[in-house]
């Protein structure tokens, strides 16, 4: 079965075909670390979290990059605010940020390359710019990229190139540009931008790097130096990104090279919440800092954002949250008893079902990553899967190799709360109920029936089911 994604580009859902398989290079704009990122961002990052599990479940190999911007306007300007450097000022977002990543089961990147720490590969594509004339140095000092110089600017926003005007990100005080629509490769330092840190010497002139050219920079360094190519299976990133940040990266990338910069190009679409696009300048955001403190697993959080298409936008709401609660904690319920049922066998036999499971589950996550799809597929089966265990029809081979494909699956979406770490008194009562197993084997019920009562005695409740021994704590 061929996987197939929506292509920004061709606008079109097309068959995936990476450069060099089983070779993917994906790459996904990251956070900008002035502030703690929100659930927004986290759609965002989740979704290409969701493209590199099944990319890997497909036999890939995935080679991920999401950066870091640590030097923009923003920054500079939250910096000069707190009084310290920028460096300061974004260690500890970077560090936040991976914390969240972390709590939210994300996959590290194999790489998060930080702005700052590619200023040589920034200065040596505006040089090339420079050179291949599609870059001038205006009268302020700053370089800007010539967008009426680079042929096919407008491809991938496919926006009439007479109605571009400056994006949100580019400061509109910039007068020495020759054509409105161009943008800043090169900002000229200013005192702040010295103060904060935030200026590096380059033959063109002191300053730093515009936003767009950073992306491009990071990009091309990190494949060219690694694989000696220049152009990339996927980038993704927020639809807020095609323009004019993606156009941009384009045009620098490809204006430099003369080879494609993308294959795919992929845009996941924005979380709201009532309605409203989540986002600092609405003050309408909500941190993994805060999920974490009103108890949401992040299991919860996820199955939330993957019950929605990433092309269509996500309505955040307690019910849906609630909803999706439900639905972790039944693949949670089921896996337990999977593994109850399984008792430690080999697998042995693979049902009927499960084949089906892994089938439209595929075939859902092939159709342009349709988690929903998939999802559906996954709590059919798991109605199917209780009705099974409650007949007692899976031997314990067979219900060991159901959960050898629940898993793969579930290492896509990784959507199962994990059970708490095992703590002291789980420890006891499973080493206690071996005992009692091995004493009821030997033949001894005395010794078996004295462990039940030294359980009972601390308030544990042995139950004895055909898929071995439960416990529970008694209330109180
Ligand atoms: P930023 O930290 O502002 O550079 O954004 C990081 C990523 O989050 C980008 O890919 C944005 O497109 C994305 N993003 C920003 N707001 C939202 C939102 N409300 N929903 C989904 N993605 C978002
Ligand atoms: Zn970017």
């Amino acid at each position: 079965m061929v996987l197939r994604l929506y292509n920004t580009l061709s606008r079109r859902v097309e068959p995936f075909e990476p450069l060099a398989p089983p070779r993917v290079t994906l790459y996904t704009c990251g956070p900008t670390v002035w502030s703690y990122a929100h659930v927004g961002n986290f759609r965002t990052f989740l979704f290409s979290d969701l493209l590199r599990r099944y990319l890997e479940y497909r036999g890939y190999d995935v080679f991920t990059v999401m950066n870091l911007t640590d030097v923009d306007d923003r920054i500079i300007k939250a910096a000069g605010e707190a009084g310290t450097s920028v460096r300061e000022f974004t260690d500890r977002f970077a560090e936040a940020f991976f914390e969240d990543r972390d709590y939210l089961r994300i996959k590290p990147a194999d790489l998060y390359p930080r702005a700052t720490a590619h200023i040589e590969h920034m200065i040596a594509l505006v040089e090339q710019l420079l050179d291949r004339g599609l870059a001038y140095r205006g009268e302020d000092g700053s370089v800007y990229f010539s967008v009426g110089a680079f042929n096919g600017y407008g491809r991938l926003s496919r926006l009439d190139t007479r109605e571009l005007k400056p994006g949100a990100r580019v400061s509109s005080d910039e007068y020495s540009k020759e054509d409105a629509r161009d943008f800043a490769l090169w900002k000229t330092a200013s005192t702040l931008d010295e103060t904060v840190g935030a200026a590096w010497d380059a033959p063109f002139g002191r300053g730093r790097p515009g936003w767009h050219l950073e992306c491009s920079a990071m990009a091309l360094a990190e494949i060219r130096g690694r694989f000696g190519i220049e152009t990339l299976d996927i980038h993704a990133g927020g639809v807020d990104l095609v323009f004019p940040h993606h156009e941009n990266e384009i045009a620098q990338s490809e204006g430099a090279t003369g080879r494609p910069f993308v294959r795919c190009w992929m845009h996941g679409e924005f979380l709201l919440i009532g309605g409203t696009k989540m986002s600092k300048r609405f003050g309408n955001t909500l941190t993994v800092r805060d999920l974490r403190e009103e108890g949401v697993d992040p299991a919860s959080f996820r199955m939330l954002v993957f019950s929605t298409h990433y092309r269509q936008q996500l309505n955040l709401t307690d019910e849906a949250l609630e909803a999706a609660t439900e639905g972790a904690q039944r693949l949670a319920e089921l896996r337990e008893r999977l593994g109850r049922a399984a008792a430690g066998a080999s697998p042995d036999g693979v049902p009927r079902e499960v084949e089906q499971l892994e089938r439209a589950f595929a075939e859902a996550m092939n159709d342009d990553l349709s988690a929903p799809n998939a999802l559906a597929a996954v709590f059919t089966f798991v109605r199917v899967a209780n009705r099974r265990l409650d007949e007692g029809a899976w031997s314990a081979g067979e219900a060991a190799a159901v959960i050898e494909t629940f898993d793969r699956i579930m290492e896509v979406l990784e959507v199962v709360p994990r059970a708490e770490v095992e703590d002291d008194l789980t420890a006891w009562v499973a080493e206690r109920i071996k005992a009692r197993q091995r004493a009821r084997k030997a033949g001894d019920y005395a010794a078996a029936d004295a462990i039940r009562d030294e359980v009972a005695a601390c308030g544990i409740d042995l139950k004895d089911t055909p898929e071995g021994t439960r416990w529970t704590k008694r209330a109180g």
